[in-house]
């Protein structure tokens, strides 16, 4: 999960990163307030999970209450590279910048291990010094069980080149983003511009952290942080159903059981759907090797409640769970859906193999649904449920 910048600024704040003080309002007239709190001035700052804001214009001074509500009236609403702007930070002046620095901790998965990335050339997007300048980023890995000591930060300080003037307040820094990324459960921390400023001091003026959701349980505050405003509503019911799904953009809903058999069946759709006018999965939703007919009933809902879907491909691979208790599953979800008042209209296709497929083809021939269809390979089921959705 991504937070938004003042969340990342909340949370440095916490383990005493060093940070201007800020807060966050969604409307104009809120930059009033915030700003006198604040001595009169302020930077009005876009709220949005993608970078570049301050070129895009989402980053703004104000020099009296007046212009931060006319700066904040501005940007609520802007769309920067996609994202609309809902909510501003109105943060504390930095007195003037005099270097930008950016440093960072990751989750490097290639390596297996954990990375601190430091630069002196910050402010900029470090993508961009990484490919033309790539010797101005150190890279330093961090061993998990050692963590960064002030020891190990200075290492990471000096690879990285800092100036001496400011080597011992960014080592510093460096320990108390290491605590926020560990006791976080964070995936990334990302500060830039670590910004040097006019009375000496080094300050996190810009902060990127994703937290790392499998440590949900463990968190219990995160669930605080989580932007439900901007969720995919379908996404978010399927989260409260406690299914894997992710929305798509195309029009055949897919169901599947297993991860790697409902990836390798957004591929087939998709290439099934380039003989049909180019039409593709709407979403990814695994149910998982052992579903019952509740959650095949769950799964159903959530795909028919999308306006998007015109078809619906069920592809399962009976094993522990199947394909006849699948079968099963899949009447008896239907027939929830019925109960439920839900009746439902778009075509579905079911292609079952596996664990006794025979069974469970059975089942749904003699349970005959109008609705239902059953094709028995997966090109044939992929290349039918295109074809519905295209005629739709
Ligand atoms: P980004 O463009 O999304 O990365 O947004 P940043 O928060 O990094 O802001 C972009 C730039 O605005 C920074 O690199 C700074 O140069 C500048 N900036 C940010 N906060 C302040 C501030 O408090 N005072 C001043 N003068 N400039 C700021
Ligand atoms: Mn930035």
């Amino acid at each position: 999960m991504d937070l938004f910048e003042y969340q990342a600024r909340d949370l440095f704040a916490k383990h005493d990163v060093p940070v201007l003080a800020g807060e966050v309002i969604d409307t104009p007239e809120a930059a009033r307030a915030a700003t006198e709190r604040l001595g009169g001035k302020s930077v009005v700052k876009a709220q949005v999970k993608v970078g570049g804001r301050g070129k895009a214009g989402g980053v703004k001074l104000a020099a009296t209450p007046d212009e931060a509500v006319a700066r904040a009236t501005d940007i609520l609403g802007m769309d920067i590279k996609g994202h609309t702007v809902h909510k501003v930070m109105i943060a504390e002046t930095a007195p003037e910048i005099v270097e930008e620095y950016y440093v960072s901790y990751l989750l490097d998965r290639t390596n297996r291990t954990f990375l601190a990335m430091a630069s002196v050339q910050g402010g900029v997007e470090i993508e961009v010094v990484a490919e033309e300048n790539p010797e101005a980023l150190a890279k330093v890995p961090v061993n998990a069980n050692e963590g960064v000591s002030i020891e190990k930060a200075r290492e990471i300080v000096a690879q990285a080149k800092f100036p001496a003037d400011v080597a011992e307040q960014v080592a510093e820094i460096l320990v108390t983003l290491w605590d926020t990324f560990v006791k976080e459960d964070a995936l990334l921390v990302e500060v830039n511009p670590l910004a040097k400023v006019a009375d000496g001091r080094v300050i996190a003026l810009d902060g990127k952290v994703s937290l790392d959701e499998n440590a949900e349980f463990r968190q219990p505050e995160h669930e605080a942080l989580v932007d439900h405003d901007s969720a995919n509503p379908l996404e978010a019911a399927a989260k409260a159903k406690n299914l894997n799904y992710v929305k798509l953009d195309g029009e055949v809903g897919i169901i599947g059981n297993g991860a790697g058999l409902v990836m390798s069946t957004l591929d087939v759709v998709a290439y099934a759907g380039e003989n049909h006018g180019g039409v593709k999965p709407a979403n990814f939703l695994d149910i998982g090797g052992g579903a019952s007919a509740a959650v095949m009933a769950n799964g159903l809902e959530i795909i028919l409640g999308d306006p998007d879907v015109k078809s619906v491909f069920v592809n399962v691979f009976g094993g522990i769970t199947a394909c006849d208790e699948v079968a099963n599953g899949i009447v008896q979800a239907l027939q929830l859906l019925a109960d439920k008042g839900e009746e439902v209209t778009k075509p579905l296709v079911v292609r079952l193999d596996g664990n006794n497929a025979e069974l469970g083809r059975k089942i749904l021939s003699d349970a005959n649904h109008p609705l239902v269809q059953r094709v028995d390979t997966m090109d044939g089921a992929a290349d039918k449920a295109a074809e519905l959705a295209a005629a739709k």
